[in-house]
């Protein structure tokens, strides 16, 4: 369902922003993962990659921090980045973290 209304939806797909973990939250889950997986990753990895901190917008779950990007949108750039550098954690990537993105793939 597409929304109008910039302050509930995700800035990059425009869908309402239905399960709100902010990018900052997921950041920090990812990087933790990274950290023992593959550490040579941490460096390309969230470098500014998106904006959070919006004015207004829907409220992360977990920091309360207000947030813009859905974490479909994010999942799915996390995704090409370690498709890009590192294939073979695809699959744990995917099974850790489950946003949404199996079913997508379908
Ligand atoms: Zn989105
Ligand atoms: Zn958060």
């Amino acid at each position: 369902m597409k929304n109008n209304n910039p302050a509930t939806a995700c800035a990059v797909c425009m869908e309402t922003i239905t399960n709100p973990i902010c990018v900052g939250c997921l950041e920090n889950q990812i990087r933790e993962w990274l950290s023992y997986r593959a550490p040579q990753l941490m460096s390309i990895f969230g470098k500014g990659m998106y904006f959070g901190g919006a004015s207004e917008g829907t409220r992360c779950i977990k920091c309360k921090q207000t947030m813009n990007v859905c974490t479909y949108c994010f999942a799915k750039d996390v995704m090409e980045l370690l498709s890009a550098h590192d294939p073979d954690l695809l699959d744990e990537y995917l099974s850790m973290f489950d946003f949404g993105l199996k079913e997508a793939m379908v």
